[in-house]
């Protein structure tokens, strides 16, 4: 891979789903069909909300000139949930490159509750997730994972149980999803991510499979079909 890439969630995550897709965007750098309208509308007001989730964090709660239902609807479910004022970092990257691990994740917030430190992701979908479907996500792996190594060099003596992940469903505010994390999970996850990392190394070298499961929803089907 190019020296400057980073592996995040996305990546993994893409990759998991189809080693050829992966390819396709990370290396051939194509970019597929585009999405439908419907589709986009929905990725540009997720993308507001991140913003004004952001400022509101950064005490700013002067959203007055959003025009838009929903925006203002999941602005009120989040003050009706979260605290303006708490200890905590928005849209925060964690980067590192060691122990062959060259990862990144941003995160939408890490929060500090006392001596807990708590990633809460927003998630803006239309249907409730359920939490033995995105426990096993790679983006709850990657993120705590990350969290979870880059805490410990800073204080060998944390005990991983004090993170947590929450996810937030603003469509669904009672339906909010907790993760708890340890010392055997954050190695397990580490021997996951790891693998999958040799088996893109390795993908490079001999190929990157198709996996066709998903096709009828992939951006490269015609690509593939060429
Ligand atoms: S069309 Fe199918 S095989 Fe091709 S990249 Fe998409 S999911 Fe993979």
């Amino acid at each position: 891979m190019n020296t400057d890439f980073y592996y995040s969630q996305n990546s993994l995550g893409i990759y998991e789903y189809c080693p050829k897709k992966f390819e396709y965007i990370y290396l051939k750098k194509l970019s597929g069909l585009k999405d439908s309208l419907e589709v986009q509308e929905k990725i540009e007001q997720g993308v507001k909300f991140h913003v004004l989730a952001e400022r509101y964090f950064n005490g700013m709660d002067d959203y007055f000139y959003v025009n838009n239902q929903e925006l203002e609807e999941w602005m009120k479910v989040l003050e009706n949930n979260y605290l303006m004022d708490v200890e905590c970092r928005s849209e925060y990257e964690i980067r590192q490159n060691n122990d062959d691990l060259k990862l990144l994740a941003k995160y939408d917030l890490i929060l500090k509750d006392k001596d807990i430190l708590k990633i809460i992701d927003f998630k803006t979908n239309e249907k409730v997730y359920k939490k033995e479907f995105i426990e096993k996500n790679i983006q709850t792996k990657v993120y705590m994972f990350l969290l979870g190594e880059n805490i410990f060099k800073i204080n060998p003596e944390i005990d991983l149980k004090n993170i947590v992940m929450e996810y937030f469903q603003l469509n669904f505010p009672e339906e909010k999803i907790v993760i708890t994390y340890n010392k055997e999970k954050h190695e397990k996850v580490k021997k996951e991510i790891k693998n999958l990392i040799n088996s893109i190394e390795n993908s490079i070298k001999v190929g990157f499979e198709k996996r066709m499961g998903e096709c009828k929803n992939c951006k490269f089907r015609s690509t593939c079909k060429k």
